[in-house]
């Protein structure tokens, strides 16, 4: 997911993005978008069966979350340009970075300690209001990352860190990168785990872990990937140290694989209304709400720009503000 989410202003990956630049207001003189010629994406030609959807869960999640933040971010062409880069896009990638590198270290090595050094190589500077809240969002970045690595066992790998799984289904091809992917004894035998880190400042209950389709696409990917059992998603929640986890059934799983094609199918019917002469903005409705604060296509986004924007320090601001002293 290498988005950032309005829905979590905390990403999962590196933003790896420039800042702001090509600020073209949107005007109803748009030109259409076109659809891009991504060969998984592709309608089928008459009587010959369809390909599959290629996606990754954040993109399926980008158009549940609003169909019009989809249609900038994955059809239009030239893509918008995005605003200015977030001091949460940027911490959250920093953690991110920071876990991944922890199980590069040797075990005899893993100890909290080491996270400053880790957490210092892949810090990642953009967003901040000034070098006063950077330096304080480290700190309070390494406390929740010396306090996670003390409960991590230093001789266990992961099965995978930053994993790549993939998999098929009737009508999609599926696949994203998983924060880590454990394996753990289960009644049957070693299963797999998917983790998710979370860095946002709500904390996140089992209902969190159960609703997610992401979490349950990587379980299913992971399943196909690495070929062994996978019904248990945990979000490890760092500002906290909470787990949330659910344990899937197979039925559990098939609701969400079916959720995710329910949505391939509504964007590829987007889509084709474009291809076939539907107003962009019809086919791609804004759903404007609380997520429009953060949406890094707001200024192109009328719908949108009636909701104030935030600042883009303003969300580690807060959560500055409500760590324990
Ligand atoms: S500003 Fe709001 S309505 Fe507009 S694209 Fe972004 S999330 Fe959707």
């Amino acid at each position: 997911m290498p988005e950032s989410s309005p829905r979590d202003p905390y990403p999962r990956r590196p933003p790896y993005r420039a800042a702001g630049g090509g600020q073209r207001p949107r005007s109803a003189a748009r030109p259409a978008p076109r659809p891009r010629a991504d060969a998984g994406e592709q309608l089928g030609f008459g009587g010959m069966p369809e390909k599959l959807f290629v996606c990754t869960p954040s993109k399926l999640g980008a158009y549940t979350d609003c169909p019009r933040r989809y249609r900038f971010t994955y059809v239009d062409r030239p893509r918008p340009a995005k605003g200015p880069p977030w001091a949460h896009t940027s911490l959250g990638a920093s953690v991110h970075l920071a876990l991944r590198a922890w199980y590069d270290v040797p075990p005899g090595r893993r100890a909290p300690e080491a996270m400053a050094a880790l957490l210092k190589a892949g810090w990642v500077t953009e967003g901040y209001r000034d070098a006063a809240q950077e330096r304080a969002a480290y700190r309070m970045a390494l406390g929740w990352l010396e306090g996670y690595a003390a409960g991590l066992d230093p001789a266990q790998d992961p099965v995978g860190v930053e994993r790549t799984v993939a998999t098929t289904t009737a009508t999609l091809s599926v696949q994203g990168r998983a924060d880590r992917i454990d394996e753990r004894a289960g009644p049957d035998g070693p299963e797999l785990v998917v983790v998710d880190y979370k860095t946002g400042r709500t904390g996140l209950d089992a209902d969190d872990a159960r609703g997610s389709t992401a979490l349950a696409l990587y379980a299913v990917a992971a399943r196909r990937t690495l070929r062994r059992p996978c019904t248990r998603v945990e979000l490890h929640h760092l500002p906290t140290g909470t787990v949330a986890a659910h344990t899937h059934t197979d039925e559990s799983l098939a609701r969400h694989v079916r959720r995710a094609e329910e949505t391939a199918a509504d964007i590829v019917a987007a889509e084709r209304a474009v291809g076939g002469g539907t107003d962009p903005d019809e086919a791609f409705p804004a759903t404007p709400g609380t997520l429009c604060r953060w949406c890094d296509y707001r200024r192109h986004c009328p719908a949108g720009a009636a909701t104030p924007g935030g600042e883009p320090w303003e969300a580690v601001e807060r959560v500055l503000r409500e760590q324990p002293a």
